[in-house]
């Protein structure tokens, strides 16, 4: 079955972020994380998000902390890596009873164990 990708590459999903849900493949990019995050969202894939979360700022997620948001579409604005360091700035569109409402952050990757992970968001 052929679906586009909600984390808005416009790739096939199961050729973007499919790959790293479903397919076992790890994001060697933090911006591709952050994507595969995003779609993790969307299809309310607790497990991937768990997995691609820093250890030490992973929260007890839950099912309900999931289900609470429809999210919309992505747009990643920048992306800045280093060896082991990486930000990512975005925005994330939501539904809300009074229309699309905008989540705009700027989170830092780490790397750990040769793998990117989400540490947390950056305060202005
Ligand atoms: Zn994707």
């Amino acid at each position: 079955m052929s679906q586009t990708c909600p984390c808005g590459t416009g790739l096939d999903y199961n050729d973007c972020c499919g790959r790293f849900l479903d397919q076992g493949a790890y994001p060697q990019r933090a911006d591709l994380l952050m994507r595969s995050r995003f779609t993790a969202y969307v299809r309310r894939n607790r497990t991937y998000l768990i997995k691609t979360w820093h250890p030490d700022t992973c929260p007890a997620l839950t099912e309900n902390d999931l289900n609470g948001t429809e999210w919309l579409t992505l747009e990643v604005i920048t992306h800045h890596s280093g060896l082991k360091k990486a930000t990512v700035e975005f925005k994330a569109w939501y539904q809300t009873p009074q229309g699309a409402q905008c989540h705009h952050e700027r989170s830092l990757f780490k790397k750990v164990k040769n793998r990117w992970v989400y540490l947390n968001p950056i305060a202005e």
